[in-house]
């Protein structure tokens, strides 16, 4: 497990908390927007942070950090992930996973072992063929609705999310998506960013007009009570 990244205070990585954000380099997708490129790319040669410095920090200010989001990259796909998380859980602040959704399995466990108390999984376009080009990877979508199905019986607080690339999302996914996450806590469409992307050709795509992401949300919210748009 390598730590690529570390951000010693945010407030918008945890809807209503003071967090830390611990980044983990390495991730099986390769979404064609992601703006973690040199950690999901270069894993390997990327520069790490010390474990040590990262938990000691958070011991140190564990009076006004409320909890620690665990990102990546793909966090799950990390064998050590439950050490830390209970090294992080040693010091009496919250965690929340990042996920792609991809292991299922690991999730169960984290969540049965009480080392996750808030799950949040992009769900990047329709669960059909178009998956795999907003993942830019071959997706099972068997595991993609498994873990749509954990998270949401998990009684574990929770989010979906979907960032609107335009020629990877439109209304119908949307609407897909909705209907697959039905019943979810909360679900969140972000605004694609065209700064830093994994494929250079979406650095010319230009964003949603925010009246669309408004329809879009509109569209989700015939399935889920509670959706927002974020980054407008
Ligand atoms: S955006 Fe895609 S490639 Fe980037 S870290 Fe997330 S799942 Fe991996």
């Amino acid at each position: 497990m390598k730590i690529a990244g570390f951000i010693k205070t945010t407030l918008l990585d945890w809807d209503g908390m003071v967090a830390c954000t611990v980044y983990l380099a390495g991730c099986g997708l390769r979404c064609p927007y992601c703006h973690n490129r040199e950690m999901v790319l270069n894993a390997d040669t990327v520069d790490g942070i010390d474990e040590k410095d990262v938990l000691a920090y958070i011991e140190e200010n564990s009076d006004f950090i409320d909890g620690v989001v665990v990102s990546g990259g793909e966090p799950l796909m990390n064998e050590d992930i439950e050490k830390f998380l209970k090294k992080i859980k040693a010091l009496n602040v919250k965690v929340k996973i990042d996920t792609n959704g991809l292991f299922p399995e690991v999730l169960d466990d984290l969540i049965g072992a009480g080392l996750v108390d808030m799950v949040a999984m992009d769900v990047k376009s329709s669960l059909n063929e178009r998956y795999n080009a907003a993942s830019g990877a071959i997706v099972d979508l068997d595991i993609i609705r498994k873990s749509i199905e954990l998270i949401i019986g998990s009684g574990v607080d929770h989010e979906f999310r979907t960032t609107a690339v335009p020629i990877y999302v439109k209304d119908d996914d949307i609407k897909n998506i909705s209907m697959n996450i039905k019943g979810a806590k909360r679900y969140r469409i972000h605004q694609f960013r065209n700064k830093v992307t994994m494929d250079d050709a979406l650095s010319v795509l230009n964003p949603y007009p925010e009246s669309k992401l408004i329809n879009m949300a509109e569209i989700a919210k015939e399935y889920i009570k509670d959706v927002k748009i974020r980054g407008i």
